[in-house]
């Protein structure tokens, strides 16, 4: 009779069904615990749904050690979580479920399908197959402790009304506060730092940066390839990326962009200096370009004008935004080029400089650089330092890295290691 009333309770309840909390609720009910997961929204794993612009970048096929150095915070209590669910075992997982990946430029690994929904729904398959309970709709408003301990949730049901759950351990999966609409608002920092775990302070991550040069008013939509950027704080160069630029109503964007976006978040909340330095030529030293430019020169009529010239060293939206930089009128006659007007281009091409005043917000962030103090929880278990029978999977941890795959990496592995339960020893 006993036996019967403790089998209808739960061994651990998983908040959110994010990327982390599913693979964390699949994983403990594969071990043959009773699972119960809560998601807020109406459905699960809404961000992994929109990433990598729909197509999932879901984890990156690098060494182990190449991998490492791409997590920007707490990389070393991340590694074991990895050594325990790596990028290789994440390819199996996927293809076990039945998803197809493949190797692209830079080693990211998508679906074949070319659909992030893919990767979702293998991730809610692996839930339900293993028999987790899921409950759509319902918030949770924290988590109850009793002796210090877990003692279970509280959350709010799909009609409004307040309830509780009973459970030894609850895994917080309620990934960071980017792009709040998919349902990541941030709620499990106020549930850790209400049981005493310390948050480190929250900024956007791989977001876009903001720009007081005129410019990029014209520059709406452009996309430069093969462009080096250097990232300079306080005129000392912080960072250097080779790739791809873009520039959109919310800033200056693309890879690049982003890649160095956590670097001048930090600086500009410290009210550092911030500017972005772009060779468009990396590929020519300034004396290549000095004779490129006088070969394209020679092949034009002395009547012609600077904007043709500009135009065969640059794309097209570039030239009349370029000119003005230069100061050169783009219908001045290239047969009345003066050699100062050319050093002056040369010097443009190879340093156009985007003063950065600001980035975008969370709404526009790929991660939450920030989060639960990683020096509070244990890295073997996930289990919290504090409150026996917690544990932490995904973005609500301060871990974030670079884009590329590993930010869901990131999720799977610790998302995997809190699904085991372990136990913290002592
Ligand atoms: C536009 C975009 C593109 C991206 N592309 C990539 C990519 O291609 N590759 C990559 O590696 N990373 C990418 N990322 C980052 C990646 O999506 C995240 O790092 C990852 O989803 C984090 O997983 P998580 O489970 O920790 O959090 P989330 O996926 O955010 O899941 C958290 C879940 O918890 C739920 N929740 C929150 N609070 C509560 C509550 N109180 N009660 C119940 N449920 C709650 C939320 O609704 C949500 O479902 C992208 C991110 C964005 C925004």
């Amino acid at each position: 009779m006993e036996e019967q009333t403790e089998k209808q309770g739960y061994d651990v309840i998983v908040v959110g069904a994010g990327a982390a909390g599913l693979m964390a609720a699949g994983t403990a009910a594969r071990n043959g615990k009773r699972v119960l997961l809560l998601e807020k929204m109406e459905k699960s794993g809404r961000k992994v749904r929109i990433t990598g612009k729909g197509r999932c970048n879901v984890t990156n096929a690098r060494p182990a050690e190449e991998f490492a150095s791409q997590v920007r915070t707490n990389g070393a209590f991340f590694a074991s979580a990895f050594a325990g669910f790596d990028n290789r075992a994440t390819i199996r997982f996927f293809e076990r479920q039945g998803v197809k990946l493949e190797v692209e430029r830079g080693d990211r690994v998508f679906p074949k399908s070319g659909k992030a929904w893919d990767i979702a729904n293998a991730l809610l398959d692996y839930c339900v197959d293993n028999g987790v309970e899921i409950r759509y709709d319902t918030r949770v408003t924290g988590i109850l402790t009793l002796g210090g301990r877990v003692f279970g949730v509280k959350y709010l049901n799909k009609r409004g009304f307040e309830r509780k759950e009973e459970c030894p351990a609850v895994i917080l999966a309620t990934g960071g506060v980017s792009y709040p609409a998919t349902g990541s608002t941030g709620d499990g920092y106020a549930f850790a730092a209400d049981l005493g775990h310390t948050i480190e302070p929250l900024r956007p991550s791989l977001t876009p940066l903001v720009t007081s040069h005129p410019m990029v008013r014209s520059l709406h939509k452009l996309l430069l390839r093969n462009i080096r950027a250097t990232l300079y704080i306080d005129n000392v160069p912080a960072r250097e990326e080779f790739g791809e630029l873009g520039f959109s109503d919310r800033g200056i964007e693309g890879a690049v962009a982003l890649r160095m976006s956590r670097d001048a978040v930090d600086a500009l909340i410290d009210e550092r200096r911030v500017k972005l330095v772009v060779d468009l030529k990396p590929a020519l030293s300034e004396e290549i370009l000095r004779e490129r430019i006088a070969r394209e020169r020679a092949e034009l009529a002395p009547t012609e004008f600077f904007g043709e010239l500009l135009r065969k060293l640059v794309p097209q939206p570039l030239v009349r935004p370029l000119a003005r930089e230069l100061d050169i009128p783009a219908e001045e006659y290239v047969g009345k080029l003066t050699d100062e007007r050319v050093a002056r281009l040369i010097r443009t091409l190879k340093g156009l400089t985007f003063p950065i005043t600001d980035y975008a917000p969370f709404e526009y962030a790929v991660t939450t650089a920030g989060g639960v103090r990683c020096e509070e929880v244990n890295p073997a278990t996930m289990e919290s330092l504090k409150v026996p029978g917690l544990y932490f999977a995904g973005e609500v941890l301060d871990l974030d890295a670079n884009t590329g795959g590993y930010n869901l990496q990131i999720a799977f592995s610790t998302g995997r290691l809190a699904g085991q339960l372990k136990k913290q020893k002592g």
